[in-house]
């Protein structure tokens, strides 16, 4: 039993986090104020009492409706906070959690709060480019602080792989837009430059790799199901970070078993 409640502040500290993830996800292209402004019921405006802003909780009480006109608070708020929840156990498990730790606060360690601000970023970049097309410098601002301090968290790779990695994909995206206009947006390129000093150059190169077999694997099913035409745009940054999330875990992992 100590053990389940052990796990319940980890829990509830990804919840939190992606619940004002998922705030950001909101304001940032309508140019609201991200740390100002006390949530409101997107149907009738009204200010949300404290008790419905706790997160999943203020979802399953209030039955994912607003207390005063009833109006819907999409589903999507809910799964992001569950999300960011079990995030934050997988991040306590895979880089170390624990109340015995000497490092680190509320059962995670640094490193395991560093992965999981990474998750974070990872998905508002993910969603706001699935949405608008367009991944905001202040994200990739973010990426690319959270890559410097992994600098300071993991001794490997080294700072020399690190700043390779922030040129190793970026640049031949960057020359090939060059010669073919939009074959990535501005905001791609960014996110792979800031994504290899968090990853070092190998394990961005794989990032790159998996985003490509991901985003071509969904664009072919697209396709043959006639869901969208040849021409049409497909937002690239879901996969990337998908490449970027999949790396930063297994990375090591994955191009030990490939190297042989
Ligand atoms: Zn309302």
């Amino acid at each position: 039993m100590a053990k389940i409640l052990i796990q319940i502040i980890p829990f509830l500290v990804g919840t939190a986090f992606f619940s004002f993830c998922d705030l950001v996800v909101y304001r940032l292209p309508r140019g609201e104020k991200i740390l100002l402004g006390r949530s409101r019921c997107e149907h009738c405006g009204k200010v949300l009492p404290p008790q419905d802003l706790v997160p999943v909780m203020g979802w399953l009480t209030r039955r994912g409706h607003c207390r005063f006109c009833g109006g819907s608070i999409p589903v999507h708020c809910l799964a992001m906070e569950v999300t960011g929840g079990l995030l934050s156990l997988l991040m306590a498990w895979k880089y170390g959690g624990g109340w015995a730790l000497e490092e680190g606060g509320l059962g995670l360690s640094w490193r395991a709060w560093w992965a999981l601000l990474v998750a974070g970023i990872l998905v508002m970049v993910a969603r706001m480019d699935g949405k608008t097309n367009l991944i905001p410098d202040p994200l990739n601002g973010a990426l690319l602080a959270a890559g410097i301090w992994s600098g300071l968290l993991f001794p490997s790779p080294g700072w020399t792989a690190r700043l390779l990695g922030t040129v190793c994909v970026s640049l031949p995206m960057y020359l090939l837009c060059r010669v073919i206009p939009d074959a990535f947006g501005g905001g791609d390129i960014k996110l792979m430059a800031a994504a290899g000093l968090m990853l070092g150059w190998q394990r961005n190169l794989l990032a790159f790799f998996l985003a490509l077999l991901g985003g071509g694997a969904v664009a072919a099913v697209l396709l043959l199901t006639a869901r969208i035409k040849p021409r049409d745009h497909l937002a690239f940054g879901p996969y990337l970070c998908a490449g970027i999330g999949v790396s930063m875990l297994f990375g090591d992992k994955i191009l030990a078993w490939y190297l042989g």
